[in-house]
């Protein structure tokens, strides 16, 4: 009973607390389909049927990071390290705009050749292709970067926290440290970013308080977008013989930052995609309301492994988005066809 009544009460504005953020997450059976259930119907609330389709550039595997999760970590030296040119990148993107995108996300590794001045070049240029949002995914860099790519024209900036635990992330990240990505999540913030932040799930040591403490950060930082995924291990990094998070967990999670984050956009994330051929389907019917689909050549796609995937055939840019449009429709989604800026944007004007 009490479950049901939570639920209740969060969606008349109640702010649950640590315990309570935690009860939802061990819920199962009738309780646990009904957090489901509410979490499409928040999303349905806020967001309406709508599906936003991400394009996505990973356009360097160079990493100076040494996340001990990641297939790209500098210490990796299995891994085959390629860099597109700016000026290819650009013709990704016009390709995309093209077939109908409308945000371009830009993500590499931690990635130095990109000075400041070329990332600036690549904004501009894919800036005047079109009323299209671009979402950068490049790490930590010099708050100065930040701050002239925003001048730029660069709408969102994603940086998971990856896991609010401080050990757990000590231990994960020997070259930084949580503090300075929380300032550089604020400093994103501040200076007019829509902000994605987001957290793997399994990690080793991981609790479901630690899950717990994640979302309440989500909620306290109001993040426009956030990324929950399961962790997958890479056989080029120490945590090889980690198992992979759960996607029953990563569902739940989802489901349940919907159920307190209201309006902020939620992928199904490819990592979840990855361990589970219906996480798209199931995390769409718990509340997520984005998916990215990759648009660099497929001979980068083979190198960008941050984790094991499989890749499927070759296709064109716009056969892989038309393909996602009718598998959305087969689910009865619609296709989102604006921006899909952060609803809190107009909250914030
Ligand atoms: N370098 C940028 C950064 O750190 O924000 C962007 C690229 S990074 C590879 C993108 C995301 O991949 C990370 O935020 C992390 O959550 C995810 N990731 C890396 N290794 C992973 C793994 N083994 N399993 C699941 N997700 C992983």
């Amino acid at each position: 009973m009490r479950i049901y009544q939570l639920v209740q009460n969060i969606r008349s504005g109640y702010r649950p607390n640590l315990d309570e953020i935690e009860e939802l997450l061990r819920a199962e059976g009738p309780e646990l389909s009904h957090i489901f259930q509410a979490a499409d119907e928040i999303n349905r609330q806020y967001n309406g049927n709508l599906v936003h389709i991400r394009g996505i550039i990973e356009f360097s595997n160079y990493c100076r990071a040494r996340c001990a999760y990641c297939g790209l970590n500098a210490e990796n030296r299995e891994l085959k390290r390629y860099r597109m040119e700016p000026d290819e990148i650009i013709e990704v993107a016009k390709e995309a705009v093209d077939a109908g995108y409308r945000t371009i996300v830009l993500q590499s590794g931690e990635d130095l050749w990109y000075t400041r001045e070329k990332i600036s070049y690549i904004i501009r240029r894919i800036k005047a292709l079109g009323d299209v949002a671009i979402t950068l995914s490049v790490g930590e860099r010099d708050f100065e970067d930040y701050r002239k790519w925003r001048e730029d024209g660069a709408d969102r900036f994603l940086l998971k926290h990856e896991t609010i635990n401080p050990k757990i992330y000590k231990s994960l990240h020997p070259h930084s440290t949580l503090r300075n990505r929380i300032l550089c999540l604020k400093k994103l913030k501040e200076l007019g970013y829509q902000t994605g932040s987001g957290f793997m799930i399994g990690l080793p040591g991981q609790t479901l308080r630690d899950i717990a403490r994640d979302i309440l950060f989500l909620n306290n930082l109001k993040v426009d977008m956030a990324g929950i995924g399961p962790f997958i291990p890479h056989r080029g990094t120490v945590l090889k013989d980690a198992p992979a998070g759960s996607s029953e967990i990563t569902l739940k999670t989802v489901a349940v930052s919907r159920l307190i984050l209201k309006t902020t956009h939620l992928p199904a994330t490819t990592a979840l995609r990855t361990i589970d051929g219906t996480g798209a389907e199931r995390a769409f019917r718990a509340g997520a309301n984005v998916i990215m689909l990759k648009l660099e050549p497929y001979k980068y796609r083979r190198l960008y492994e941050i984790y094991p995937k499989p890749l499927g055939p070759e296709k064109s840019i716009r056969e892989e988005r038309e393909e996602m449009v009718r598998f959305l429709q087969s689910i009865g989604k619609e296709v989102a066809q604006d921006r899909g800026d952060s609803l809190r944007l107009t909250e914030r004007q």
